[in-house]
């Protein structure tokens, strides 16, 4: 993993975002206020503005400009907390540019975990939460049992869905869905939705990689 392998991962993200823009667009129209995806198609494109800069970097240094990036950019409630999935990513990869899966899912625990800090939500708040916490621990559990890159690729995915489409039926207790009580009920999650979309994004991306 390297700069470049960082900047494929955000044009994954960024396809993924741009094909399904109407439709997180209404998730959020329906629960939030609209803006999310705008926010983040914003520091999407901010990222391909330093697309040199990026990919002039060692893993950690390239992850940790982009965060900054999106910092500045996205705004909104998700702004900083994707600069902390990636910054808290960054300060756990420090120089592991050759990533084992134990290594990788230690790295995105640790920026989930920072996420959450952030946040300060769990699982069950009707919130990207909702994917990243089970994509977590799906990724560590199979790190410990030794599987393979590909298979791990093949389930985060799926694992990413599964969190994303629970989001329906929950009551949100964060973020502005939480002012509409049962009236969110029935309705995905726009944040969910991005996330699970990108986390499909960059594994399928990815899986075009030999290690
Ligand atoms: P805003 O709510 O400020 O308009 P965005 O539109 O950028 O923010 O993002 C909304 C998304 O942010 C929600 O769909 C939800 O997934 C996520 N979110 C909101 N609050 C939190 C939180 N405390 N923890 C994790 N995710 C959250
Ligand atoms: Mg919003």
């Amino acid at each position: 993993m390297n700069g470049k392998t960082v900047m494929a991962c955000i044009e994954a993200a960024h396809a993924t975002l741009k094909e399904h823009t109407d439709e997180i667009a209404a998730l959020d129209q329906q629960i939030g206020d609209g803006d999310h995806i705008f926010n983040l198609l914003r520091g999407m494109d901010a990222l391909f503005a330093m697309r040199a800069a990026i990919e002039a970097e060692a893993f950690a240094p390239a992850l940790d400009q982009a965060a900054s990036k999106l910092l500045s950019t996205v705004g909104g409630s998700s702004g900083p907390l994707f600069f902390s999935l990636l910054h808290g990513m960054a300060k756990a990869a420090q120089n592991a540019d050759t990533l084992s899966v134990a290594d990788a899912a230690r790295i995105f625990a640790a920026g989930v975990d920072a996420v959450a800090q952030r946040g300060k939500a769990g699982t069950g708040s009707k919130t990207m939460m909702d994917v990243l916490i089970p994509v977590a621990s799906r990724f560590m559990e199979l790190a410990e049992r030794s599987a393979p890159r590909e298979a791990v690729l093949d389930a985060l995915p799926r694992t990413a869905e599964e969190g994303m489409l629970a989001t329906r039926d929950m009551l949100a207790t964060k973020g502005r869905a939480s002012f509409l009580g049962e009236r969110a009920r029935g309705h995905i999650d726009p944040g969910a939705r991005s996330s699970q979309l990108m986390i499909g994004a960059v594994c399928a991306r990815l899986a075009q990689y030999r290690e």
